[in-house]
């Protein structure tokens, strides 16, 4: 997955970033260059630069055609501009290029002292990249209640549990733990579960486990060494990946990759901190993690290792940042960057031997189908109306309202909850009320009869959305509120 340039050298599109981005992104490259790893750059821009010129998207078509030639990327922070400009620059590049897994690695560096100093916290978080919450499909159903979709595809959790396996193979690391929300969730989050269990078998050498999200969170707390992969959905990933993070010492140590089936791009976690742009006194050591994770992404697994070694050699002898040791004892992002590379070459005693080896980068056919039940049905539908009545009021009116068609009303919820028939207890509604139906007199729901329902609904009421209940294979493929029999 990388291109050679007519040097014989290995391609790799550079953008430096805004704020910051020059200084740890300078800080990588010429600590990468000083191994002699035979990359040549492609310098291109990104950023706020790009927005000030009036281009909407922040990323230039010459980038992008860059990044189509060399498929790796080491990408400083990107300013998202408040006023003006519209979306990420970030988010841009992660979603035209696919790039489904986040990958952010967590470990224990020598001199940075935290909390779980001495506990050998080394772990890596493969989040999701592009489905879950974060598709940012968003609609009000009414003005006072907002919806998101939380879209999870079967396509989506095959990729993403395949790449923690393959990737875990490649660190040469024994353990993937599955954290999701499947017993609250269970076709979403559940979807990635099952398909995690599943992938599993296919690597037996490694320990596959799940583990509950929340209770995941409360573990990497408590004992943050029993872990050493973590696959989990987008919004799991996003919270988990900064708690971990957090274990190590923060963002000026926390590097990560966005890996799709076609291109790569590597970070820091951290923005462009502008705060402290052109100072001279900024941590580059999560840029130059990131650098280390590409070179191994390259194959080139001897420089990565040396700066790997050399960082942990500098820090182990007391260099650092003033994120790290305070002004007093600090040195700049400059002096810092120097002495990485005069300890090219030694060996750190926290470097830890890994029997790293290439990603095998799992393809993926790219029919957009993964599950075809031998049976379907549509057994029911979900009408969602907004309503200033009360569930006893608005219940039976809709319940008048289908007399006469093929569909019966069986419950109505808010929030979750079914409020009609009433159970007898309290909810506090919000005015906006799926009301499911089913046939009346047995049979399959058509679209005709959900139409000739709309209509009867429409005639007293608002209603602004509907879900089809469908049965594939035999097996419901919805949930029921809470009190639903
Ligand atoms: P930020 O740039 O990450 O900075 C927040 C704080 O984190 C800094 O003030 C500093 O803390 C600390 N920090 C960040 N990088 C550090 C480093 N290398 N070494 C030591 N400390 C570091 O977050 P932000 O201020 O919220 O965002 C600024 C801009 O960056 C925004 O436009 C945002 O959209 C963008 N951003 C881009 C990316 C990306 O490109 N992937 C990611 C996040 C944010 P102290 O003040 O305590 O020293």
């Amino acid at each position: 997955m990388s291109t050679p340039s007519e040097s014989g050298k290995t391609l790799v599109t550079l953008i430096l970033g805004d704020g910051i981005g020059a200084e740890v992104s300078g800080s990588a490259r010429r600590i990468v260059d000083a191994t002699g790893a035979p990359i040549e750059w492609e310098e291109r821009e990104a950023g706020a630069e790009v927005f000030k010129r009036g281009l909407p998207s922040g990323v230039p078509q010459d980038t992008i055609d860059s990044i189509n030639r060399s498929r790796v990327v080491l990408k400083g922070p990107l300013e998202t501009p408040v006023g003006f400009g519209e979306k990420s620059a970030n988010v841009t590049l992660r979603k035209l290029f696919e790039t489904y897994a986040n990958i952010r690695p967590a470990r224990e560096l020598p001199g940075v002292v935290t909390p779980y100093t001495g506990r050998g916290v080394d772990l890596v978080v493969v989040r999701e990249n592009v489905e879950d919450l974060y598709a940012g499909i968003e609609h009000m159903q009414t003005p006072g209640v907002a919806q998101c979709l939380k879209l999870i595809s079967r396509k989506g959790c095959e990729k993403i549990v395949r790449l923690a396996f393959e990737f875990a193979r490649s660190e040469g690391r024994t353990s993937v733990a599955c954290a999701t929300k499947s017993n609250i969730m269970k076709l979403t989050e559940g979807m990635l579960k099952r398909t995690f269990e599943e992938i599993a078998a296919e690597y037996p050498e490694i320990e596959a486990w799940h583990v509950i999200v929340d209770n995941c969170a409360h573990q990497l707390v408590k004992r943050p060494e029993q872990f050493d992969v973590i696959v989990t959905t987008n919004m799991n990933g996003d919270i988990l990946s900064d708690l971990t993070s957090g274990l190590v010492g923060g963002l000026g140590f926390a590097p990560s990759a966005n890996l799709g089936s076609d291109v790569a791009i590597f970070e820091a976690v951290h923005g462009s901190a502008p705060k402290y742009a052109g100072k001279d006194t900024i941590n580059p050591t999560a840029m130059i993690g990131a650098s280390i994770m590409m070179l191994r992404h390259l194959g080139m697994f001897d420089q990565a290792a040396a700066i790997e070694s050399a960082i942990l050699f500098t820090l182990e002898s007391g260099v650092a940042t003033r994120d790290v040791v305070g002004d007093e004892r600090a040195v700049g992002t400059t002096a810092f960057t120097d002495a990485v590379i005069s300890n090219l070459g030694r060996r750190a005693a926290a470097y830890q031997e890994r029997a790293y080896r290439p990603i095998e980068m799992p393809s993926f056919s790219p029919d957009p189908v993964r599950v075809r039940p031998a049976q379907r049905a549509v057994v029911g539908v979900d009408v969602f109306v907004e309503s200033e009545l009360q569930p006893d009021q608005l219940g039976p009116s809709v319940e008048q309202l289908a007399e006469g068609s093929r569909l019966r009303l069986k419950v109505v919820t808010n929030r979750g909850t079914r409020v009609y028939p009433s159970t007898g207890t309290m909810t506090d509604c919000v005015d906006s009320y799926p009301c499911r139906f089913v046939p009346a007199a047995g049979g399959e729901v058509t679209d005709a009869d959900v139409i000739d329902l709309l209509g009867r609904i429409g005639a007293e009421h608002r209603w602004n959305h509907i879900e089809k209940l469908y049965e594939f294979d035999g097996e419901p493929a919805f949930t029921k509120a809470q009190g639903e029999d």
